[in-house]
């Protein structure tokens, strides 16, 4: 008993301080705060200072609420490039940023005046700037604990801020750059309008969603003679027909707009005649009831060019006019956004002429400005019709609806009405449906030419640097370039309170804006000083430069504006305020990495701002990811029960379960999370934790500095471990390179799952334990593991930001104080081909004998593996091939005997192993017992401790 017991001490058995339980949710606060305690970001600056930068800019998060999945992807997806890039040598500061400003904020600060019974409009301007503000910095506070508790790193001290005073300045500058080339212009237009809201709302602002509508079919009577149509018409009367499913727009109708090349008919049913598209008239006639419809006259949309109808119930003439927008198809989804909602030119229950109100839908504006018609539209701030509109003034849009179809029908102009199910915009705050409405607002124009510097329009200079950035995945191009192609000029105007003020001026004698970057240039620098609330604290003669005159009439009194910036003309504006002002930041940055959504959003307002400011645009290469999803690939909603909260997560099961479920999945598409993926997120972390302990275990009391061994001493299947542990630092930095973070990912668990855990730490075990401690064999497989073990630590570090630390930290004598601070390793370079094919020809014979082994411990020949002797029956060519490795094979097979035969036919036999069990490696050999000193181990034991004894 005794001799076991001592025995038992001549094992190297592995230890190590690194724990096998993980402890996440204390271990991971501890390290936070060690970094913090050692500064760890500010060493990393220092250890790059001086390195090629690369600069990931930050898209602000909406400083609203708590951070959820999805605003936590996008940071640990961010953490994953700046970590990464700094390893691989970059000087990678990473600035973060929050979007302070805007509706969201005021919705929130309007609600919680209203539980105290109070009303914004109560209220100073200035004090409910104030009480956004505090929201905002609040909400700022939550998130900036909750990111950097995901192990992200940054400079979380001092992010940048939407709302701070050299920001709201920034901004204020920004819109002065615009001024001065020309862009930049104040103009009735239709833009997205929410009544209840009442602001305008950007593109980005609106979502689609199903709606139901009352679709109308109107008669419109001809005025001009139709004999103008074709002679066979002469003095026959006769309606066009419109479809619409906005009747609240009909008093608004300046027009119809029909397809100059499109055949019409003017068709005759039930005794009156109709002019509608011939391909449609069918379908028409059908849909109304009318019955058989009888074909007049076919004629081509331009011979109705100019000719005028009555209005269907008001004493107006509604133009006819030629528009190629006009289609008889549906209306293209992906150019949504560009068409008026009601998909105006129709599908096929239209008629294939447009009621045109150019106060109300893009295209009609467009056209009604060609014709000449007035940008009219009846309907005011709160979506109620202006007291000119008979019969309906004062009515509520959405409500006035069905009234007007029953007074369409009382005065028989209505031909059918029925409800219409479409996909209609909607604010993005309130949900309520939102219309497009004529105000006057400011602008950005998209085609104007600059009038200093190119003469080249902001749409123009914008493809064409579209082409100069690298797209991941590369369809986002594409993508960019519709978006701008179709893009409608911006307006950059709000009628709201919680922002950045537009710095213009009105002259209180000839009413003359006083729009001008120099004028804005003086505003801003006041700002940087107070913030914006200047502009509601100061007189307007006090924001102004001293003595300022009107150009116009001389006189010295104004008005300032009341409108303020959209916020995605802020945040567009980091470009310049947060790159171009940061020291160790610059202009442009090399990445933006956001959802797909900000192609609407930010990476188009930030290319206009980037264009304005240096005329180039301000990121290098943009990466985008899917929606975050629930395992069904559903929207997650908190109401919905299927949300997942980030911060409950790394409660109970760590940041890291995140972080790593964040590389495992396919980003490029939706990426889906469920209690079920990070179970199995977490069984892999359980792989890598338990692969870093077993390595850092076998490593105790290895000193890399002195018990080294060189390659050529090596064995060669721990050559072949750092063969393939070059093929992975290959593919894993290219990875990281490529923003592949699931190949990252995939390929790191199939090194750890089966090259090592598989494969190299089975095999090695043997000698790691058995052999003297100081055996050139065991430092052998020591100086691979030592190397793996810090390669690896390396390659996780992006993504395993705590484990990979704790890990390296317990590496035998690290003089790194983080692995955030090391590079990541290089390959070395050797043309490691042959060995690397050779043991893939040892494991593929490995896996035939393992199958036999579990096969014969199935039937009760063996019990553990040890216990078997291999008797492989291999062709000519395979024996010459294994007699090399004759000496390994026992430890490849993990068996005490191998025997090799040549043979026609592949075989492996397996019977019970000669000889008995040594006591100390548990071995068997028929030695055993032939060692006067210990008789009771095997022949490589008694070596072994007689070795041990020396020493
Ligand atoms: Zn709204
Ligand atoms: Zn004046
Ligand atoms: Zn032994």
């Amino acid at each position: 008993m005794s001799e076991t017991l001592e025995l038992k001490k001549t094992v190297n058995l592995p230890k190590t301080d690194f724990a096998q339980k993980a402890n996440l949710g204390q271990s991971e606060p501890a390290r936070l705060q060690k970094w913090t305690d050692a500064k760890l970001y500010d060493l990393i600056r220092v250890a790059r200072k001086g390195a090629e930068k690369f600069i990931l800019h930050d898209g602000p998060p909406y400083a609203n609420s708590d951070i959820h999945l999805g605003t936590a992807l996008n940071k640990i997806l961010k953490d994953f490039v700046v970590k990464s890039r700094t390893m691989m040598g970059f000087d990678s500061p990473y600035v973060p940023g929050y979007d302070c400003h805007g509706l969201p904020i005021e919705t929130y600060v309007e609600k919680k005046l209203a539980e105290k019974g109070k009303n914004k409009n109560d209220l100073p301007v200035s004090t409910f700037r104030r009480l956004c503000r505090e929201h905002a910095a609040n909400a700022m506070n939550g998130q900036t604990r909750d990111f950097s508790r995901l192990g992200v790193l940054g400079e979380w001290a001092n992010p940048y801020l939407t709302m701070s005073n050299e920001f709201e300045a920034e901004t204020a500058r920004s819109f002065g750059k615009f001024l001065e080339r020309g862009y930049v212009y104040k103009g009735l237009r239709p833009v997205y309008w929410c009544i209840h809201d009442q602001t305008a709302l950007a593109e980005a602002e609106v979502e689609y969603k199903e709606h139901t509508s009352p679709s109308v079919y109107v008669k419109f009577p001809l005025k001009s003679d139709a004999g103008l149509i074709d002679e066979k018409l002469r003095n026959k009367n006769m309606s066009v027909v419109i479809w619409t499913t906005t009747p609240w727009t009909l008093p608004a109708n300046l027009g119809i707009t029909v397809h100059p090349d499109f055949d019409y008919s003017a068709v005759e049913a039930k005794g009156e005649v109709y002019i509608v598209a011939s391909e449609l008239a069918k379908s028409f006639a059908e849909t109304c009831g009318l019955g058989e419809a009888k074909e007049l006259v076919r004629f081509k949309g331009k011979q109705l060019d100019k000719l005028e109808a009555k209005h269907a119930w008001l004493d107006r003439v509604s133009l006819l006019m030629n528009g190629d927008h006009v289609t008889l198809g549906e209306a293209d989804a992906e150019v949504e956004l560009d068409v008026r909602f009601e998909n105006k030119a129709a599908n096929k229950s239209g008629t294939g002429c447009v009621h045109t109100a150019p106060g109300h839908g893009h295209d009609d504006f467009v056209i009604g400005k060609q014709y000449g018609l007035e940008i009219y539209c009846p309907v005011d701030n709160a979506g109620k019709f202006t007291a000119e509109v008979e019969h309906f003034a004062g009515e509520n849009i959405f409500k006035a609806n069905p009234k007007i179809v029953d007074f369409l029908r009382e005065s028989g102009a209505l031909l059918y009405s029925e409800n219409y199910n479409h996909r209609y915009p909607h604010c993005w705050r309130c949900k309520n449906p939102v219309i497009f409405r004529a105000t006057p607002q400011w602008f950005v124009s998209m085609d104007k030419e600059a009038q200093n510097g190119e003469k080249i329009s902001l749409r123009e200079n914008a493809l064409s640097e579209v082409e100069k950035v690298k797209w991941h995945p590369n369809w986002g191009e594409g993508r960019m370039r519709n978006m701008l192609k179709n893009r409608p000029d911006w307006c950059v105007s709000r009628q709201r309170s919680w922002g950045v003020p537009i710095p213009v001026f009105y002259c209180n004698g000839c009413d003359e804006a006083v729009a001008d970057a120099e004028i804005v240039n003086h505003v801003a620098d006041i700002f940087q000083q107070e913030t914006a609330d200047a502009w509601y604290n100061r007189e307007a003669k006090d924001l102004l430069p001293e003595n300022f005159k009107c150009s116009k009439c001389d006189g010295a009194d104004f008005t300032k504006e009341t409108d303020i910036l959209d916020v995605w003309f802020d945040s567009g504006s980091s470009c310049v305020a947060v790159l171009g002002t940061r020291d160790n930041l610059q202009f442009p940055a090399d990445v933006y990495f956001e959802g797909g959504d900000q192609f609407r959003g930010w990476f188009n307002s930030s290319l206009m701002c980037g264009l304005a400011a240096h005329d180039q645009s301000p990121y290098k290469q943009v990466v985008t990811y899917g929606w975050v999803v629930d395992g069904e690939g559903k929207q997650m909603h908190k109401s919905g029960g299927n949300a997942i909260s980030p911060n409950e997560v790394v409660k109970k099961s760590g940041a890291e379960i995140i972080r790593l479920w964040a590389s495992a999945m396919d980003i490029t598409e939706d990426v889906r999370c469920s209690d079920e993926i990070l179970s199995r997120v977490t069984d892999a972390y359980r792989k890598f934790r338990n692969t870093l302990r077993y390595a850092l275990g076998n490593l105790d009391g290895f000193n890399p500095e002195t018990d080294k061994v060189s390659v050529a001493e090596m064995l060669e299947i721990d050559r072949w471990a750092l063969a393939s542990l070059d093929e992975v630092i290959e593919k894993v930095v290219s990875g990281y390179e490529n923003y592949n973070f699931q190949m990252v990912n995939q390929t790191l668990y199939n090194f750890v799952n089966v090259t090592l855990s598989a494969r190299y730490f089975d095999i090695i075990k043997d000698r790691l334990y058995i052999f003297p401690t100081k055996s050139v064999a065991r430092r052998s497989a020591q100086t691979a593991l030592y190397e793996i073990t810090d390669k690896l630590c390396r390659l996780l570090a992006p993504i395993l930001a705590f484990t990979a630390d704790e890990a390296f930290e317990n590496l035998p004598n690290q003089t790194i104080a983080s692995v955030h601070l090391a590079e990541f390793p290089k390959v070395s370079g050797t043309d490691d081909s042959k060995l690397l094919t050779d043991w893939e020809r040892i494991f593929s014979i490995r896996d035939e004998v393992l199958k036999a082994l579990e096969e014969a411990r199935g039937t009760k020949i063996i019990g553990s593996s040890l216990e078997a002797k291999v008797i492989l029956t291999v062709d000519k060519d395979t024996t010459y091939f294994l007699l090399n490795y004759f000496e390994d094979l026992r430890y490849v097979f993990i068996v005490s005997q191998v025997e090799v035969h040549e043979g026609d036919k592949f075989n492996v036999e397996i019977q019970k192993a000669d000889g008995v069990k040594c006591e100390r490696c548990w071995n068997y050999s028929v030695r055993v017992g032939e060692f006067e000193k210990y008789p009771t181990v095997c022949e490589r034991c008694s070596a072994a401790l007689a070795e041990i004894e020396v020493k």
